[in-house]
């Protein structure tokens, strides 16, 4: 879809600007926009609705929906505007179950943090997919360790844990 609106776009700055063919073009495009853009909120739906159905609460970090994003495959249009939409649907379907969406500072450690001593990696940098706890040895994929710290944090904000 978005290689066609590319190309439409293209044929659109061809045209003459004004003329009838012009208009024509300019019309189509914005329906292919459209389109693209309802693609984009039926699979948003679609997938807040399937994590609320699934999940009691659902733990997010405050600002790092980029990350969210990108761990979803979502790709790059719809992390530009699309993460602020999916959050929206994600709260406001939990919400309507009786769930709970829960925010986490942007500031907590979630990926520089060993999930089974709690020591901070100072000097972990985003390349670093795998990384060592200086403090346990412990060997830590770091998406699966943040993601681990994520839900303990919110389970404490929760009043769970
Ligand atoms: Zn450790």
């Amino acid at each position: 879809m978005e290689t066609r609106l590319k190309n439409e776009q293209r044929v659109l700055s061809r045209r003459k600007k004004g003329g009838s063919n012009w208009h024509k073009q300019k019309l189509r495009v914005a329906r292919l926009h459209e389109k693209v853009s309802n693609q984009r909120k039926d699979f948003l739906h679609k997938l807040s609705r399937q994590l609320a159905e699934a999940w009691e609460a659902v733990v997010v970090e405050d600002l790092n929906m980029k990350a969210m994003s990108q761990a979803l495959s979502l790709g790059k249009a719809t992390m530009d505007n699309g993460n602020g939409l999916f959050r929206t649907f994600l709260g406001y379907k939990l919400a309507e179950r009786g769930k709970r969406l829960v925010r986490i500072d942007k500031w907590f450690p979630s990926s520089k943090r060993c999930g089974s001593c709690g020591k901070i990696n100072k000097t972990l940098t985003l390349k670093e997919r795998v990384w060592v706890c200086e403090g346990c040895g412990s060997i830590h994929q770091r998406d699966e360790n943040a993601a681990g710290n994520i839900r303990v944090e919110g389970l404490s904000l929760l009043g769970l844990a």
